[in-house]
C-alpha cells in the first residue's frame, strides 16, 4: 500500500474508532433518547444530512451514523477509495463536534474558537462571495514552525479579501499578530482537527441553501462543493494520520491541500501539493483554486480591502473623529458637464487630522461622462461607506448629511491624511464606474462653518430632489425593470426581479443599481425587461417577465409574478435579508429577519423558516425578500398587502415602522399601523396571537382567507 493511503487509512480508522466510542460512552450516559443539535440551524449534523439524508434529532440516531461511516473505509489500495474515507474522517469528526453540544448551551463559550457557525452567517456571506468581495476560503490548519510565516499568510488573505478559518494551535500563532474576528474575515474555529468540520458544513450547507442540492444527493453534494465552493487548505508543521486523512476528506469535496512538508511522489497534481516555502504558500493555493484577486493599487500608507470593512475603532484608539452630531457633514455625488470637471484634482479646504481632534467633514465628488446619468450619483455615494471602511484604521458609519467617520492613532501614525481620502474616492470613482464616469474631481471640507453652508446650501436641496425622484419612481412610471442573476455562481436556478417597488432580495440591489449595472456591463448580471404582454395585474404578471425568467434560469422557471406569495412567487437564491411566511390562524404572514434568532408564531426559528425556500425554487406560502421590501406598496399586493402583517420581531418592526406606517396610512388610512402588529415581546404562540390581533381590531381578520 502506498505510504499515502495507509496514512488516510489510519487516520478514518483512527477517528472511526474514536467515534464509535464516544457515541457509545454518551448514550450510556445520557440514554438513546437525549436530543442532540447543533445551534441555529435548520439541516442537523449539515454533513450526515446532506451526504445520506439522515436527520440526526437523538444520540440514538448517531449509531446507525457511525456504521455508514465505517462502510466508507474499504481500506482498498485505491485512491477514490482512500479519498472515501477522508469523508468517513468528516462525518467522525461532526459527530465528534456535536457530542460537544450535547449538553446545550455553547461549548464553545470560553474558547477562542467559535465552533460551529449558524445557518444565518452563511446566509450572509452570499452577496459578498458572489460580487467577488469574498474571493475565495482558506482553511489553516496545525502549528507553524516559525508563526511568523503562518501571521504573514493569513495577512496575505486578508488583505486580499480571503475568508481564512483557523483550526489548531495555529490560532494562538496568528493571534500574535493579526485581528481576528467574523467582520475581519480571521475566524479561529477550535483547536481540536475535528473542528475542520465547522468549516466544512459550511460548504455543505451552501450547496443544501443556494444550490437546492437535495439530502442524500453526495454525488450533486460533492459536485456543487468542487465547482462553486472556493476553497482551499494550507496545512502548517507535521501532520498525523487523521490530518491526513482529513485532508482526504476535503481533497474530496474538490478542496485542494497545500501542505508545507516535502511529500515527495506521494503529492497528488491539483489536490495535494507541497510547497515548502510559504512565500509561496498564498500564491500557489490561489492558483490551484484558480481565484483571482482584484487589485487596486492606492497611493495611501495604509491597506486597503474588503477585509477592514467590519473594523471597529474605539475611543481609545480613535486619532479624529468627524460626526455630524458634532460638526457639520456631507457626502454629495454630482453630475456635471465635462468641461467643468477637471479629472484627479484634488482641493482640501480646512484642516487636516494633525490640525485637530474633531473636525467638520464635507466629501464632495464631482464627475463627468457621456454616459453618466443623474440617477447614478446616488448608486456611487452609496460606495463610500464601503471604500472609506477598507482603509485600515478608518470607520465610517451614516450616509448623507449624517455621518461618523473616526480615524485610529495606528493609521494617523502610518501617515493617513485627508489627501488620502481623496485619493481613494477618487480612484475608486474611477475604477468601479469606468463606463460611466470619464472624469472625477474631489473636494473635501473640514472647516465648520464652509462646511455647513455647503451641507445646507448645496447637499440638502440635491438631496431633497432626489427623494421626490425616488418615489415618483414606481412600477407604473417606469417602462422597464431588471433581472438579476449575481446568485448564479450560488444558486444556478435563481433570478431576481428587480424593480422601483421591489428590490433584490439581499437588500443589496436596488433598480437604480440594477439599472447602473446594467449601464456598467451591457452583457452582465443585470439585463432589462421591458414592460410588456400585461397578463394580470393584481398578481403582476407579465409575457415579458415569464419569458426573461425562463431564459436567465435556463428554464427551471417559467412563470413568475411580482406581487404574490401564493400563485407563482418569486424564487430565492437563499440570501434573503427576510422571509415571509403565511400564518395559518390569523391568515396573515409573518416576516423575519436574519438576525432573530428566537421562535416565531408559525412554530419555526428563521432558520427553519427561510430553509423552507431557497436554491432557486418557488414555494408558495414562503419568500425571501430585502427589509426595504416591507413597506413597499407592491408588498404582497396580490394578498391584500401589508394589512397581512400580523407579526415581526421588534428589532425588524421598529427598523421599518416609519416608512411602514406611512404606507398603511396612504393605502388604507390606519394611523400607527405597527401598533397592530405583534412581535416576539407580545407572544410567539399562534392562538395568543389571534387574541391578540382581535383584541387589537387587526385589519386582516377582515380580509379572505389565505386558503
Ligand atoms: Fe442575488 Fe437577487 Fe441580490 Fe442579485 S438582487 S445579488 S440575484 S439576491
Ligand atoms: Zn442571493
Amino acid at each position: 500500500m502506498s505510504v499515502l493511503t495507509d496514512l488516510i487509512y489510519g487516520g478514518s480508522n483512527a477517528v472511526a474508532g474514536l467515534t464509535e466510542g464516544a457515541v457509545n460512552d454518551a448514550i450510556a450516559k445520557y440514554g438513546a433518547d437525549k436530543e442532540i443539535a447543533f445551534p441555529d440551524t435548520a439541516y442537523f449534523f449539515p454533513t450526515i444530512y446532506a451526504a445520506t439524508g439522515v436527520k440526526v434529532k437523538t444520540l440514538g440516531d448517531l449509531v446507525a451514523c457511525v456504521g455508514v461511516l465505517k462502510s466508507l473505509i474499504t481500506n482498498q489500495e485505491d485512491l477514490g477509495q482512500a479519498l472515501n474515507a477522508g469523508l468517513a474522517t468528516a462525518v467522525g469528526a461532526e459527530i465528534l463536534e456535536g457530542l460537544k453540544y450535547v449538553e446545550g448551551g455553547n461549548p464553545y463559550e470560553d474558547e477562542t474558537g467559535i465552533g460551529f457557525v449558524p445557518d444565518p452567517i452563511i446566509r450572509s456571506l452570499g452577496v459578498p462571495l458572489v460580487t467577488g468581495d469574498i474571493p475565495g476560503v482558506a482553511v489553516v490548519l496545525g502549528k507553524a514552525d516559525n508563526a511568523a510565516d503562518v501571521i504573514k499568510v493569513v495577512k496575505d488573505y486578508q488583505s486580499k479579501g480571503i475568508m481564512t478559518f483557523l483550526v489548531g494551535e495555529c490560532i494562538d500563532q496568528v493571534a500574535e499578530g493579526v485581528k481576528m474576528g467574523l467582520e475581519l474575515r480571521v475566524i479561529p474555529l477550535g483547536y481540536d482537527v475535528t473542528a475542520v468540520i465547522h468549516v466544512v458544513t459550511v460548504a455543505v450547507r451552501a450547496a443544501l441553501i443556494f444550490g437546492n442540492v437535495q439530502p442524500g444527493d453526495l454525488a450533486g453534494l460533492l459536485d456543487y462543493t468542487k465547482k462553486r465552493v472556493p476553497a482551499f487548505v494550507n496545512t502548517f508543521g507535521a501532520i498525523g494520520p487523521v490530518e491526513v486523512s482529513a485532508g482526504a476528506g476535503a481533497i474530496a469535496l474538490g478542496f485542494p491541500v497545500i501542505v508545507d512538508i516535502d511529500l515527495g511522489e506521494n503529492q497528488v497534481p491539483g489536490a495535494l501539493v507541497s510547497v515548502c516555502d510559504h512565500n509561496e504558500t498564498v500564491k500557489t493555493s490561489l492558483e490551484l483554486r484558480e481565484i483571482k484577486i482584484k487589485v487596486t493599487e492606492l497611493p495611501i500608507p495604509v491597506a486597503f480591502a474588503a477585509a477592514f470593512e467590519g473594523e471597529i475603532i474605539r475611543k481609545a484608539d480613535m486619532h479624529n473623529e468627524m460626526w455630524s452630531s458634532k460638526n457639520p457633514t456631507a457626502e454629495l455625488v454630482v453630475m456635471k458637464e465635462l468641461h467643468e470637471v477637471e479629472d484627479h484634482k484634488i482641493t482640501i479646504i480646512g484642516p487636516d487630522f494633525s490640525d485637530a481632534k474633531e473636525l467638520a467633514l464635507v466629501t464632495f465628488v464631482e464627475v463627468a461622462g457621456k454616459k453618466m446619468q443623474v440617477d447614478f450619483e446616488s448608486v456611487i455615494e452609496r460606495k463610500f461607506h464601503a471604500w472609506f471602511n477598507y482603509m485600515e484604521g478608518v470607520m465610517h458609519t451614516g450616509q448623507r448629511n449624517q455621518v461618523r467617520v473616526r480615524v485610529s492613532n495606528a493609521a494617523f501614525d502610518a501617515g493617513l491624511r485627508l489627501k488620502d481620502f481623496a485619493e481613494v474616492l477618487y480612484v475608486m470613482v474611477k475604477n468601479e464606474f469606468e463606463a460611466v464616469v470619464d472624469k472625477c474631481q474631489v473636494t473635501i471640507i473640514t472647516e465648520a462653518t464652509e462646511a455647513g453652508k455647503f451641507r445646507d446650501e448645496i447637499a440638502m436641496p440635491r438631496y431633497a430632489q432626489r427623494d421626490d425622484r425616488l418615489a415618483s419612481m414606481t412600477d407604473e412610471a417606469v417602462d422597464r425593470y431588471y433581472t438579476c442573476i449575481l446568485c448564479q455562481s450560488f444558486a444556478p436556478a435563481h433570478c431576481c426581479v428587480v424593480t422601483p417597488e421591489r428590490l433584490g432580495l439581499c437588500g443589496a440591489v436596488s433598480w437604480l443599481d440594477a439599472k447602473a449595472t446594467n449601464e456598467l456591463d451591457p452583457n452582465g448580471p443585470c439585463q432589462p425587461i421591458l414592460k410588456k404582454g400585461l397578463i394580470d395585474e393584481r398578481t403582476g404578471r407579465y409575457e415579458e417577465v415569464n419569458r426573461m425568467i425562463a431564459e436567465a434560469t435556463h428554464g427551471a422557471v417559467e412563470n413568475v409574478t411580482l406581487y404574490s406569495i401564493l400563485e407563482d412567487p418569486m424564487t430565492s437564491c437563499g440570501c434573503f435579508e427576510c422571509i415571509c411566511g403565511i400564518e395559518a390562524v390569523s391568515s396573515g404572514v409573518i416576516v423575519v429577519n436574519r438576525e432573530y434568532k428566537g421562535m416565531t408564531p408559525a412554530g419555526m426559528t428563521f432558520g427553519e423558516l427561510a430553509s423552507c425556500t431557497g436554491g432557486g425554487v418557488q414555494t408558495p406560502g414562503f419568500m425571501g425578500h430585502g427589509r426595504h421590501f416591507i413597506a413597499s406598496k407592491k408588498f404582497l399586493a396580490a394578498e391584500g398587502g401589508i394589512e397581512r402583517i400580523v407579526w415581526m420581531p421588534k428589532e425588524l418592526k421598529d427598523d421599518v415602522a416609519e416608512r411602514l406606517n406611512k404606507t398603511a396610512k396612504e393605502l388604507y388610512g390606519i394611523e400607527n399601523f405597527t401598533d397592530l402588529v405583534a412581535d416576539e415581546t407580545v407572544t410567539c404562540d399562534a392562538e395568543e396571537l389571534y387574541s391578540w390581533l382581535t383584541e387589537k381590531g387587526h385589519p386582516v381578520l377582515n380580509l379572505e382567507p389565505l386558503m
